[in-house]
């Protein structure tokens, strides 16, 4: 069993919620993911192989993966609410396009360390930060001066 699949089980149990072959379902297909998933996209995804699945039980489901810690929800400002899975000791960021939505993930240690020297300075403990760029990506930028 994966990680992220015994966490979530235990989980559910500190929660005392069912473990429920819908869940399970929803888990294993998460967990198979490599991209920013909107609720919507996940579940027209699911539906092709599980119709009995609702749209209201991806969206509960996905909200309890954040809330566990296996998935990130992001808002990247498109009035969708998007989720990744988190795998242990990686981070990352993102480059967010809003010409065409596209999003880009990037991972810059000396960025990571100026956070750390921002928060000594300040006494503060990080315990958790995402940084997200907004702008236009290299295709949308060509299309624009076109
Ligand atoms: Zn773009
Ligand atoms: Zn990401």
């Amino acid at each position: 069993m994966k990680k992220q699949e015994e966490l979530f089980l235990e989980f559910l149990a500190r929660k005392r919620l069912k473990n429920t072959s819908q869940r399970m379902i929803i888990l294993k297909a998460f967990l198979r993911q490599n991209s920013h998933l909107s609720t919507e996209d996940f579940y027209l995804q699911l539906r092709k192989k599980h119709p009995g699945i609702g749209y209201a039980t991806v969206h509960r489901t996905l909200k309890l993966f954040a809330e566990c810690g296996i998935a990130a929800e992001h808002n990247f400002g498109d009035g969708q609410m998007r989720f990744e899975v988190c795998h242990d000791n990686e981070h990352h960021d993102h480059l967010v396009c809003t010409g065409c939505g596209r999003i880009i993930e990037f991972e810059n240690q000396q960025i990571e360390q100026l956070q750390l020297d921002v928060a000594r300075t300040h006494k503060f403990f990080i315990k958790s930060h995402r940084l997200e760029l907004y702008g236009l990506c290299s295709d949308c930028v060509a299309t624009e001066q076109q």
